[in-house]
């Protein structure tokens, strides 16, 4: 099974939204009818989620949120319910994204905390992890990886299913891709994490980092590369339809 996934970040008004799936779907329906190996996913604004679940009804599409809290309602000003995406239609949460580790200073603890209780609802969460260039450029990208991966699993079900995303951060809205090295090795010791601590062999294991159509064909390859993450190529359905012909 291979998973291509659009974070569409902080872009799109709902009729961008609509348009974007006016010219998405009509071909990479002939991908994933022909496909059963292929799930597109798409994690737009929270604003936006109605739209794109209304604009995708019929289609072999998920679509999912950016972020969620750890309770379903109440005092949580500026929140967004995973229980309320998964009562208009969601599957997926992203948690755990570089930007929102930095920007809004989420830790480890509380992405595991969410990650818990996004599967405890039955939803599929997807976990983002991944070494700053300070820390690559230091040695320490394995052990980064390996304690982003144990206190954001921390709380994990294992009966559950869920993804992981490893997304080097100075890889991420840079052009600078990882080399195929660089992402062979971080892959292989993320499913060795994976084994270790008793999770399915089917757990997707995604990239992100600068996927273009041009690079996606040999990232792709790689062993224990079971799909992509994409940011800026993912707003441009030409460009994120060719990355899911890959
Ligand atoms: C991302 O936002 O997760 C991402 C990988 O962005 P980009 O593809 O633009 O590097």
């Amino acid at each position: 099974m291979k998973f291509f996934a659009a974070n569409w970040k902080l872009y799109k008004t709902p009729s961008e939204t609509r348009d974007f799936f006016g010219k998405f779907l009509e071909p990479a329906s002939k991908i994933l009818n022909s496909d059963t190996q292929t799930e597109i996913l798409f994690f737009p604004p929270a604003v936006n989620l109605e739209a794109a679940v209304q604009s995708t009804k019929g289609f072999k599409v998920q679509v999912g949120a950016q972020n969620s809290y750890f309770e379903s309602e109440g005092a949580f000003t500026g929140e967004t319910s995973a229980q309320t995406v998964k009562t208009i239609g969601g599957t997926w949460i992203l948690l755990g994204h570089s930007e929102r580790r930095k920007l809004f200073a989420e830790s480890d603890e509380l992405i595991a905390k969410k990650f818990a209780y996004v599967q405890k609802l039955g939803l599929k969460p997807m976990l983002c992890i991944g070494e700053t260039l300070e820390e690559r450029e230091s040695g320490k990208t394995l052990n980064v990886i390996q304690k982003q991966l144990s206190l954001g699993l921390a709380q994990a079900n294992a009966n559950q299913p869920f993804a992981i995303a490893y997304e080097p951060v100075w890889a991420i809205g840079t052009g600078k891709v990882a080399s195929l090295e660089q992402v062979q090795e971080a892959h292989a010791q993320v499913r060795a994490e994976l084994t270790a601590k008793g999770y399915s062999v089917e757990t997707p294991i995604l990239y992100g980092g600068s996927v273009k159509p041009d690079n996606a064909k040999a990232l792709i390859q790689i062993k224990n590369v079971n799909g992509f993450l994409v940011g800026g190529a993912s707003l441009d359905a030409k460009s994120f339809l060719e990355i899911c012909q890959a």
